[in-house]
């Protein structure tokens, strides 16, 4: 059998993985209760919720554990939803909005208490996320902050000018917020201990067995692989952004978004004088960068930009350098080891999506740019739906599976993607005008 290994993206978490064991592909035919298409952090916690259920449960995934977004993220596990809290209460009116953020705060519990659960310890989960502003505006922040506290109990941290540079070298922040409650992890190992944890139940999880057939009729639905096949009571589509032409109505409703991190040269010393926190740092523009140090301080990732065409991860690489030495020219010499992409799904609505579209066929997709939080909750919730436990499923059901816009989707992205961009650049020159 090939080495999945082999075919495993080559990011700071694959190189650092706390074990490189290779799950086996799907021969022959296997039963189950429930088959879980993709093996992200999507599929797999929501396979970890019914097996802990007592269900058998078969994941099947086409490359390697975490091979999409959920093995290549930024590791930061905040609340809220890839679609602002504003948006979403257009929508949905403010009360079904505030229930969904209380939703996405469970969603950071609970992928805490799954880590601490199943013992994941190379998880390394790390408390703090700062949300920093680039202009001179605070009076807004200040009352989110208050918000939040009353809203959802929830606290957050205003920070001054002064504060900041206690913590980060550069002149390049005004106000923040630190939220102590959010933390951030390697991702792989938290997906590697998940499909342990999934195992340990009793529960199968196959490498290199994309799903290349589907019969979803019957009361027995059918998945073919290439060298196997599984028949199960039900289905669950967790595809995210490689979301494929297996089931075309789910791919018509999810766009996929590139974007991209760098991992820099080891240099303790250099990024000690320059990022004195250990908390992973976010801008609030729309068009956000982030980044973190790891290791214990030894290298800084930095992720941010997005494109909607397959881009080179090393040209990115470039314009997220620019952006990195725009905060930090003291880091104008860090040169950087390692760059990749990764894809996201988005849906037109920006929301996750998460259904049934089917008896006993289901969806759980479209998590965007912000999806560790979610998919924790998204699987929950979607797994209560399927044990009959709860309909909190049905918050999700304004949203649905609406056609994404196909190439015009994607231009649409990218375009909104820019004039996003250009909107935070004159906030920016404004505010320090
Ligand atoms: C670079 C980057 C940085 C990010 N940073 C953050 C962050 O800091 N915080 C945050 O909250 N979110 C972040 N995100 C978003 C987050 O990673 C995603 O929202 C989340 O991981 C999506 O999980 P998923 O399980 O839905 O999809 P994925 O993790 O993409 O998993 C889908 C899986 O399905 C498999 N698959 C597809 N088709 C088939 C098939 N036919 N048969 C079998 N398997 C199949 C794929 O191979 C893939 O492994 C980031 C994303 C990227 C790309």
């Amino acid at each position: 059998m090939p080495d999945p290994a082999c075919r495993a993206p080559d990011t700071f978490y694959h190189r650092t993985q706390a074990d490189r064991l290779a799950r086996p592909a799907l021969t022959g035919t296997v039963e189950a209760d429930t088959v879980i298409i993709g093996a992200g952090l999507a599929g797999l916690t929501m396979a970890l919720e019914l097996a802990r259920a007592g269900q058998v449960v078969v994941v099947l995934e086409a490359r390697t554990l975490g091979y999409g977004a959920s093995g290549r993220n930024g590791g930061i596990v905040s609340p809220a939803f890839a679609c602002g809290d504003s948006a979403i209460a257009r929508r949905v009116g403010e009360p079904a909005a505030r229930a969904l953020h209380r939703l996405t705060i469970e969603g950071v519990e609970r992928l805490r208490a799954t880590i601490t659960d199943l013992g994941i310890a190379s998880a390394a989960p790390c408390p703090g996320v700062l949300h920093l502003r680039r202009f001179d505006a605070s009076a807004d922040l200040i009352a989110h902050a208050e918000a939040f506290a009353r809203d959802f109990d929830y606290p957050l941290e205003y920070l001054s000018r002064d504060a900041l540079r206690e913590m980060l070298a550069t002149e390049r922040y005004f106000h923040g917020l630190r939220d102590g409650r959010a933390f951030h992890i390697h991702p792989l190992n938290t997906l590697r201990g998940i499909a342990a944890g999934i195992e340990r139940l009793g529960g199968r999880v196959f490498e290199d067995t994309p799903a290349i057939g589907v019969e979803l009729a019957g009361a027995s639905k059918t998945i073919t692989t290439p060298q196997g096949r599984v028949e199960a009571r039900r289905v669950v589509f967790a595809t995210g952004g490689y979301t494929g032409a297996l089931v075309p109505r789910l791919r018509r409703a999810v766009l996929p978004i590139a974007t991209y991190m760098l991992m820099s040269e080891p240099a303790p010393e250099l990024l000690a004088g320059v990022i004195k926190t250990s908390a992973a740092v976010l801008d609030d523009r729309r068009a956000a960068d982030y980044y973190r140090l790891v290791e214990g301080g030894r290298r800084l990732l930095w992720g941010g930009r997005i494109t909607t065409r397959a881009a080179s991860a090393a040209a990115l690489a470039q314009q997220l350098q620019r952006e990195m030495r725009g905060v930090f020219p003291q880091l104008a010499d860090l040169k950087t080891e390692l760059a990749w992409s990764g894809q996201m799904g988005y849906a037109r609505h920006l929301m996750p999506q998460i259904g049934r579209m089917q008896p006993d066929v289901w969806y759980c997709t479209a998590f965007g740019g912000h999806g560790l939080n979610t998919t924790a909750i998204g699987g929950k919730v979607l797994a209560e739906a399927i044990l009959g436990e709860s309909d909190r499923i049905a918050m999700f059901a304004p949203f649905g599976l609406p056609w994404a816009g196909g190439p015009l989707g994607l231009a649409a992205a990218q375009l909104t993607y820019w004039a996003l961009q250009a909107q935070d650049w004159w906030r920016e020159r404004a505010a320090r005008t």
